[in-house]
């Protein structure tokens, strides 16, 4: 298979009680999953897509054969924004940004606090199933959503960090209650991950 589900980096449990076990097995072990199943039944048409990274798939969509090019931007893109959205998150986070990214937060949008708001409030919105994520825009930080499972990365952006918005992120324990999520979910961001990814989009 060209592309596999990596593992989950920490048990199913361990970023209880702000994402519940139950959604975690689910949202990695079939939503997860699924996407690369079908990004693999996908390439398995054009074999010489299966060597490219999935980023590098994102990055230049035009360059996918038009019979795939729908199943690599819909499943390539839920591949590469759950294999990201795993390493960002880890139990124990302190909630508040360290590094250079907090440096950049600060300058870009004057707190972390009214970061988190805008945050919150711009990816509560996004209609329907997508992403909200932190961006690296003409020298700074950005705050932009997508819809379904499209990644910045089709527009010629680096993702820094991105959460999830789609129902099966968060409909087992926060119901319809998006902004709850969204609040629950910094205390599970891992920022020595983010501070990686704000260095590689820096380039
Ligand atoms: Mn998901």
């Amino acid at each position: 298979m060209a592309f596999e589900l990596p593992p989950l980096p920490y048990d199913y449990t361990a970023l209880e009680p702000h994402i519940d076990e139950a959604t975690m097995k689910l949202h990695h072990d079939k939503h997860h999953a699924a996407y690369v199943s079908n990004l693999n039944a996908a390439v398995e048409k054009h074999p010489e897509l299966g060597k490219k990274s999935v980023e590098d798939l994102l990055k230049d969509l035009n360059a996918v054969p038009d019979d795939v090019r729908g199943a690599v931007r819909n499943n390539g893109g839920g591949h590469a924004n759950h294999t990201m959205f795993w390493e960002i998150m880890k139990p124990g986070a302190s909630g508040e940004p360290t590094g250079a990214i907090a440096e950049q937060i600060k300058k870009d949008f004057g707190s972390f606090e009214d970061f988190k708001k805008t945050f919150n409030e711009t990816t509560a919105k996004q209609f329907g199933s997508g992403w909200g994520w932190l961006v690296w825009k003409d020298g700074k930080l950005a705050i932009v959503t997508t819809p379904n499972q499209d990644s910045p990365l089709s527009q010629g952006l680096q993702p820094i960090l991105g959460n999830d918005v789609w129902e099966h992120a968060y409909y087992l324990k926060y119901n319809n209650r998006r902004p709850e999520y969204l609040a629950a979910w910094w205390n599970v961001v891992n920022w020595n991950e983010v501070n990686k990814r704000f260095e590689q989009a820096k380039k």
